[in-house]
């Protein structure tokens, strides 16, 4: 499968840092192997949109309704109208400090998918949920609980629609997840796609995210079942992102490690 190397850039950009969009989007073409997406504050979509076209520019949430009144919010249709081609839902910082539940990534995804963006779902677990042995179970029933299903589902599985594993306590925190902890909760969420769409839940990618950089990403990328990357702070500048991807190249080829 080919991988997904996705930036989150939070609430990070303005347009001086157009620059490093330019210099990923650049640097990218070298690895024809490897997609490759950065998902930008809504504020700077369609500038890089513009600056960059055909590299796949991407937002870092939606709201699930077509329009009305949602003050601050962003629909699918101004997103696609700003030239994103995908969006990040359910991430960990949303779920915690907008409140936000299974049910409303679900619907997010949903009206996503139903739009034609590419959706990156995020789930993981809580250091508190680990420490207790729920890490599976906490990751497999967010998965099971926000996965999208229906109509829009179908016509998004497997091409469009991506999961993020991102356990919390590793967000740009600097500790990563052990390989054999991933792999775990990779095989799980893989079961868990299967048995909500057969065959093509095999074909959806499912990416790691957690203090992803240079120095760790090839041997995360080695993982089974690690399709990919979701990436921070290491996302931010073309210096420290794309040697990231270079390291999803070279896996490419190789076998899986566990
Ligand atoms: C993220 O924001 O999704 C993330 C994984 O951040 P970081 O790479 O900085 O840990």
């Amino acid at each position: 499968m080919k991988k997904l190397v996705a930036g989150n850039w939070k609430m990070h950009g303005v347009a001086a840092d157009l620059e490093q969009v330019r210099a990923i989007a650049e640097a990218s073409r070298r690895f024809p192997s490897v997609d490759v997406a950065l998902c930008v504050p809504a504020t700077l979509i369609e500038r890089a949109a513009r600056a960059v076209p055909g590299f796949a520019i991407g937002a870092q949430d939606v709201h699930f309704a077509e329009k009305g009144a949602h003050t601050g919010c962003v629909c699918t249709a101004m997103l696609t109208d700003a030239g994103a081609s995908l969006t990040i839902v359910g991430h960990s910082e949303r779920r915690d400090s907008q409140r936000e539940s299974d049910a409303d990534v679900k619907a997010k995804s949903e009206a996503a998918l139903g739009a034609g963006l590419g959706v990156i779902l995020c789930v993981g677990e809580s250091l508190a949920q680990r420490e207790a042995g729920e890490a599976v179970r906490t990751a497999s029933g967010q998965l099971d609980a926000s996965l999208p299903h229906g109509e829009p589902a179908a016509a998004g599985v497997p091409d469009r629609l991506a999961v993020a594993y991102e356990p919390i306590w590793a967000i740009g925190t600097g500790k990563v997840a052990s390989c054999e902890d991933i792999a775990e909760i990779h095989r799980a969420l893989r079961e868990r796609l299967v048995a909500a769409y057969g065959e093509a839940g095999d074909r959806v990618r499912i990416l790691y995210g957690g203090s992803v950089k240079a120095s760790n990403a090839p041997e995360i990328f080695a993982v089974a079942d690690v399709d990919g990357a979701l990436v921070g702070g290491a996302s931010l500048s073309a210096e420290d992102f794309v040697p990231i991807i270079a390291a999803a190249a070279a896996v490419e080829a190789a076998p899986p490690i566990a």
